[in-house]
């Protein structure tokens, strides 16, 4: 992609509006841009980086034995009146009528829709276990909305819900979900660490908070430092029993602040980190909580009909693209893990019209497409230090960097952008080592 074409607003202003780092640079890096409060247009670079996030969330879902779906986000208020919701849930949801002046909603979760779909088609415990999810925007009309897509009041979120015949394979189903939900989190370069919860208004007895350590967090948090430095499991074989994993995962002590018992930092001693942090997901099982009421029902081993068990299993999939800038920036920008960078190479050509500098770039450039890299080459007309500048905030996980006196000797200097070390390569040698990256 050439830079002259692509649609890049960068600002070198910091923007007022922008409290916490990764609006800042949201906004600066020409992701993203308001549209209300609380709502965002996405501009291609945000739309990249929000891409390979969901690609890999999605990844994750599949592995784990979750199908995906797609629910309107318009929905109906009969199914919340059945639920007994459309009363209770409160002004953060945006209620709509019709035309017909009937109660229409758009849906800040989706507990409802998925029930009526189940029960509407699955008759057997045979039938069962299922999972499905979804990807898609909720809109919740928060008071307070802030920080970006922190807490925005449209966001996108990953909402998987389990239906299981009895709480054993229910609980199976949570536990898949957890360990899907370490992958997850890992593969985005990440250190998500789980947290017992409360089960909060959608209720339940059993819940966990995946919370991202970040200094602008909402939320204090405590907990062993050991977990910080666990491995999520590899290779998981998600019909086993998963139970130790949960175990090994949970048998160390964490906590958010209204739940720390200060009595551990005397017990924990150095191993006690303190920290904020970003919920970044949030996994519950609930049981027959909406099953009960609507009615979602199999007939069972003896022929009887047996209510369903369930969980439900949010990623707040926008809010894990400024979780990640939280976690990954330095003072000129961010610094994009590779799994979700925008792009994986960023290419500077110093003096553009110079026919060996162009040469050298387009020499590159095509190699690097060939083996399938993604490159975004600065062909503009400008200043040394704005292409640097702008590379450096847009965070691309490596450099080219082609000015004339290099492309004499034959060589281009290659930068990676999370240590800023730098080294001299020949246009070949600098390929193949971005080839095997
Ligand atoms: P919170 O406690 O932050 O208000 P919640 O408990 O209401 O969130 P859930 O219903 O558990 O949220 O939603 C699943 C995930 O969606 C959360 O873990 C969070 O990452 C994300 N999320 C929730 N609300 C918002 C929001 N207003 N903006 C962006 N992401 C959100
Ligand atoms: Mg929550």
């Amino acid at each position: 992609m050439r830079l002259s074409r692509f649609f890049l607003p960068t600002l070198k202003e910091t923007p007022t509006e922008a409290q916490i780092v990764s609006h800042r640079l949201m906004l600066r890096a020409g992701m993203i841009r308001q549209h209300a409060a609380g709502i965002y247009n996405w501009l291609p670079l945000g739309t990249r980086v929000l891409q390979n996030i969901i690609q890999i969330v999605r990844e994750e879902q599949n592995a784990a034995g979750a199908q995906e779906i797609i629910m309107p986000t318009i929905q109906s208020g009969d199914l919340w009146k059945e639920s007994g919701r459309y009363d209770d849930y409160g002004p953060e949801m945006l209620r709509i009528k019709d035309r017909h002046e009937r109660d229409m909603l758009y849906g800040p979760t989706h507990e409802e829709v998925v029930t009526d779909i189940f029960r509407n088609n699955i008759k057997s415990y045979r039938d069962l276990p299922k999972n499905l999810y979804q990807i898609n925007w909720k809109f919740r009309d928060e008071v307070r909305p802030r920080f970006g897509l922190m807490r925005g009041r449209e966001f996108l979120m990953k909402d998987a819900y389990s239906f299981d015949i009895n709480y054993e394979r229910s609980k199976h189903a949570y536990n898949q979900m957890f360990v899907a939900y370490l992958r997850t989190f890992a593969r985005l370069g990440l250190k998500a660490i789980p947290m017992k919860a409360d089960s909060g208004p959608i209720g339940g007895d059993l819940s966990h908070e995946f919370i991202v350590l970040a200094d602008t967090g909402e939320s204090a948090v405590f907990c062993h430092k050991a977990l910080l430095e666990k491995p999520a499991p590899s290779n998981v074989d998600y019909e086993a029993d998963l139970q130790p994993i949960i175990d090994d995962w949970t048998s160390l002590y964490a906590a958010t602040d209204d739940k720390h018992d200060p009595a551990m930092a005397t017990t924990l001693g150095g191993d006690l980190v303190s920290a904020r942090g970003i919920e970044v997901g949030h996994i519950f099982h609930f049981g027959k909580k909406y099953s009960e009421p609507m009615k979602a029902n199999v007939i069972g081993p003896d022929g009887s009909p047996v209510t369903v068990m369930m969980g439900s299993y949010g990623i707040g999939v926008s809010r894990l693209v400024a979780a990640i800038i939280e976690a990954s920036h330095d003072e000129h920008g961010i610094v994009w893990p590779e799994s979700v960078a925008p792009f994986d190479i960023g290419l500077i050509n110093l003096k553009v019209g110079d026919p060996d500098c162009d040469a050298a770039c387009k020499k590159i450039h095509d190699a690097l497409c060939l083996m399938h890299k993604d490159v975004l080459y600065d062909d503009r007309d400008d200043r040394a230090g704005v292409k640097f500048a702008d590379m450096d905030l847009i965070g691309l996980p490596w450099q080219i960097v082609v000015g004339p006196k290099g492309v004499a000797k034959g060589v281009v200097e290659l930068k990676r952008r999370a240590t800023g070390q730098k080294e001299e390569l020949s246009f070949d040698a600098a390929v193949a080592k971005l080839t095997v990256m």
